[in-house]
């Protein structure tokens, strides 16, 4: 690099770089060259997590917190093209699949869910962009510095003069969360499509939301993948958190079974009806179930519908279900020591007695009132 007539750093040489607080800079600061560097580093990451021994939690937070930190320092001060960080995020999700932590027709908006509305909490590096800048817009209207007031300056020259600017950009980005962004200097608020007024302060919790709202709105046109999510979503008798409780409790379960739990989820098996309307790759007309002949197969059908399994496998689960709680209710009642743990082979005995109490495990009761209904009942 040239000083004058007279001095020059040699160092800084055509393409040669320094680093300027982690941020690679040459005579000006190269942002593409920025987020490719980022980019290298942060897919390893996510590469040695996914293929890690860590559950299924641990791999999600070890991706947010591990892996797109590396990202997520530069943003504040880099302009980076939408389609690039899209790249990184499909890049990201492509070793996700690879490892087996998502069937590739998954949706890709349920990986983003938080996991207590039924997604796998995993954050994309393209929406904590759009965030992030949202987010040092409000900062750089909220802060009274002189030296932060020429910032601001200068970012509304280039708005007039029709240069990319963080106010227009960030403006965009809140409108696409049906977010308005009113920035009078030093109390710049947020306002929703219902006419609420948030201030900068509350921002994070209002985009937060925001954008879980987006995600569960792109995954509603889904009609295929989030049939039986929606079932759960839009029934009101029904607590969301409760339902999805197993995703975010069980810490320790392995990808593969949650995987697999989406693949139920999202109809993802590959059963007649599923080879034949979504992937169309069967050829053969008819979808009837393969072990009863009678109804079409599908996912619902083959989980409970199918007479074929109802007096073997259906029983089986409902049973090792049942048992568990039978196990605890013989413990309250003192008719049982030791709970034995959920996985045990152990079955209930059919019938367990002390002083006080009884019970009965799959025998037939005579009731003397016609009411009852069901001559078996479970327990
Ligand atoms: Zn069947």
């Amino acid at each position: 690099m040239r000083m004058d007539e007279t001095t020059t750093i040699t160092a800084l040489g055509e393409g040669k770089h320094y680093k300027f607080l982690g941020v690679l800079e040459n005579v000006r600061q190269d942002e593409r060259l920025a987020l490719a560097c980022a980019a290298k580093e942060h897919l390893p990451r996510i590469s040695i997590i996914w293929s890690s021994p860590l559950s299924d939690c641990n791999r999600v937070q070890a991706s947010n917190q591990y892996a797109l930190p590396v990202l997520l320092y530069l943003m504040w001060t880099q302009h980076w093209p939408l389609s690039e960080l899209r790249d990184v995020d499909r890049a990201a999700r492509k070793i996700i699949v690879e490892n087996g932590g998502k069937h590739p027709a998954s949706l890709i908006s349920l990986l983003y869910l938080p996991r207590e509305k039924g997604g796998r909490g995993l954050r994309s590096v393209e929406h904590e962009y759009k965030i992030t800048k949202i987010k040092s817009l409000l900062k750089l209207y909220q802060n009274p510095d002189p030296t932060v007031e020429a910032v601001r300056e200068f970012e509304e020259h280039a708005m007039a003069s029709g240069h990319q600017s963080l106010v227009k950009k960030a403006a965009k980005y809140a409108e696409e969360l049906n977010i308005t962004l009113q920035i009078d200097t030093l109390n710049p608020v947020c306002v929703t499509t219902d006419g609420k007024v948030v201030t900068a302060a509350r921002a994070g919790n209002l985009l937060k939301q925001s954008q879980e709202k987006q995600f569960l709105e792109i995954a509603k046109d889904k009609k295929w993948q989030e049939k039986l999510f929606r079932i759960r979503w839009e029934d009101e008798s029904l607590s969301i958190a409760s339902c999805f409780a197993w995703l975010k409790g069980w810490a320790t379960c392995p990808t593969h079974t949650i995987a697999g739990m989406y693949e139920l989820y999202e109809q993802l098996l590959p059963t007649k009806l599923y080879t034949k309307e979504k992937t169309q790759t069967s050829t053969v007309g008819e979808v009837l179930c393969r072990l009863c002949g009678k109804v079409a197969e599908s996912v619902a059908h083959v989980l409970a519908g199918c007479s074929s399994l109802a007096q073997t496998k259906y029983l089986y689960r409902h049973n090792a279900a049942l048992k568990i709680l039978f196990f605890e209710l013989l413990r309250e009642h003192g008719l049982m020591e030791e709970v034995p743990p959920w996985y045990s082979p152990v079955m209930p005995k059919p019938a367990y007695q002390n002083t006080t109490s009884e019970a009965f495990w799959d025998i037939p009761i005579y009731a003397e009132h016609n009411e009852v209904r069901a001559n078996r009942i479970d327990a």
